[in-house]
C-alpha cells in the first residue's frame, strides 16, 4: 500500500523534529511513500520576538516563507529520505489550520507530530497537536 504522510514541522524546535526522525524513517521504510513536511510561521511570530517595532523589522511575508523553506530543507536532509519521496511546504498563519488543510489536500493517510514542546511539560498534548488529534479525518501519530 503506497502511503501518504504529513510530518508538520515548527522549526524553531529542533528537539522535536529529532524525537519524529525514527518514527518517520520507520514509515518511510516500512511502505513506499510520499512524505510531506509542512512548517508553518505563526502570525504573531514577528511580532513577539521584536515588539511594537515588528512592521519596521520584519521581513515581507514571501521573504519570511522563503527563509523558512530554506530552513525546513536543511532540516528534512536529517530524515536521510530519498529525494523523490519528499515535499516540502511552508504557509504563513494558524499552524493547526494549514496542517489540518495541508493533510486534506495531499489526502494523508498520516500526521506524525510530536506532542509539544519540553518546555511545556504540563500539558500532555500542545495546542495544534491537540486540533489535530481532535480534527484530522485520518489517523495521527503523536510521539512522546
Ligand atoms: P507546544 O504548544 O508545546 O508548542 P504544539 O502543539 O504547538 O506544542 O506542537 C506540537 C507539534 O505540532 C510539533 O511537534 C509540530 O509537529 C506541530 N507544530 C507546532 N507548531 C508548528 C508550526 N509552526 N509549523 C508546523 N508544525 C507545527
Amino acid at each position: 500500500m503506497s502511503r501518504t504522510i504529513l510530518v508538520p514541522i515548527d522549526i524553531s524546535e529542533m528537539q522535536l523534529t529529532t524525537q519524529v526522525i525514527p518514527h518517520v524513517q520507520e514509515y518511510a521504510g516500512r511502505e513506499v511513500a510520499m512524505i510531506h513536511f509542512l512548517a508553518v510561521i505563526p502570525d504573531h511570530s514577528y511580532f513577539a520576538a521584536y515588539g511594537l517595532e515588528y512592521t519596521t523589522i520584519a521581513p515581507e511575508r514571501s521573504q519570511r516563507e522563503a527563509n523558512a523553506l530554506e530552513t525546513l530543507n536543511e532540516l528534512v536532509k536529517q530524515f536521510k529520505l530519498p529525494e523523490g519521496r519528499v515535499k516540502t511546504h511552508v504557509y504563513s498563519g494558524a499552524p493547526k489550520d494549514h496542517i489540518l488543510r495541508v493533510a486534506d489536500q495531499i489526502n494523508a493517510d498520516l500526521i506524525i507530530l510530536a506532542s509539544h514542546r519540553p518546555s511545556m511539560s504540563t500539558y500532555l498534548l500542545g495546542s495544534n497537536a491537540a486540533a489535530v488529534v481532535r480534527h484530522a479525518k485520518c489517523s495521527v501519530l503523536v510521539v512522546r
